[in-house]
């Protein structure tokens, strides 16, 4: 028995030192985080509009983690979003690259070269990070968050990038597995095929059973 006790003292302790991915948030209230993913990789990729504007419309606080080409290609509507409250703009890094085959260098130059075009399009510091393709090792992690950057994945696929995927089970996959404390993952660069459709619906029934979203920042420090 004492071996266990401290077993998980040293593991708490560790956890605390390197936080490690985030993957939800304790709470005992039905909160829940809502983020979408912005990355360009072979072709030009733009905001979902519709998505966005739905978004905007009903002010649903909302983190955003950009890499940097989407970046450079919705500047202007960066921008504009940058300065509304309930919205995040965070980092997904600069190339969109897999992680783990960067050297120490070009990790840092990545995150950084993302972080400054953040802050000069919004005026505002980004905090989270977020690997790009969710890809990562032993090395990176701590290199990022050495740096200071809060990493966060997300609680479940939503899955939606696969074009298969319906919009009814899109709704129906995120329903069955949210619960309290869960970060939500979707795609808002036209990369997420049937979620400007399934969208609304998921925050009409969520908001129905008693979910709120909220910010990332209001509930992981
Ligand atoms: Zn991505």
């Amino acid at each position: 028995m004492k071996f266990i006790i401290r077993a998980i003292i040293i593991i708490s302790i560790l956890f605390f030192t390197f936080g490690g991915i985030i993957h939800n948030f304790p709470t005992d209230e039905k909160l829940i985080a809502i983020t979408f993913d912005a990355c360009e990789t072979k072709t030009p990729a733009y905001f979902d509009k519709a998505l966005l504007d739905f978004i905007i419309k009903n002010q649903i606080p909302v983190t955003l983690f950009l890499s940097g080409k989407f970046i450079e290609r919705n500047k202007e509507e960066i921008k504009k979003i940058g300065q509304l409250p309930f919205i995040e703009i965070e980092n997904h890094s600069y190339s969109h690259s897999d992680f783990r085959l960067l050297s120490k260098d070009e990790i840092l130059n990545d995150i950084i070269k993302n972080g400054n075009l953040i802050t000069d399009l919004t005026g505002k510091t980004s905090v989270f990070f977020r690997f790009p393709y969710g890809y990562y090792d032993k090395k990176s992690l701590e290199i990022i968050e050495k740096s200071g950057y809060k990493i966060v994945h997300w609680s479940f696929e939503s899955g939606d990038p696969d074009k298969s995927l319906t919009k009814e089970r899109l709704v129906r996959n995120t329903l069955i597995k949210t619960k309290r404390g869960s970060i939500l993952i979707f795609h808002i660069n036209g990369r997420g095929w049937k979620t400007k459709e399934a969208f609304p619906e998921i925050m009409k029934i969520l908001t129905e059973r008693g979910y709120k979203p909220v910010l990332l920042k209001d509930v992981i420090r």
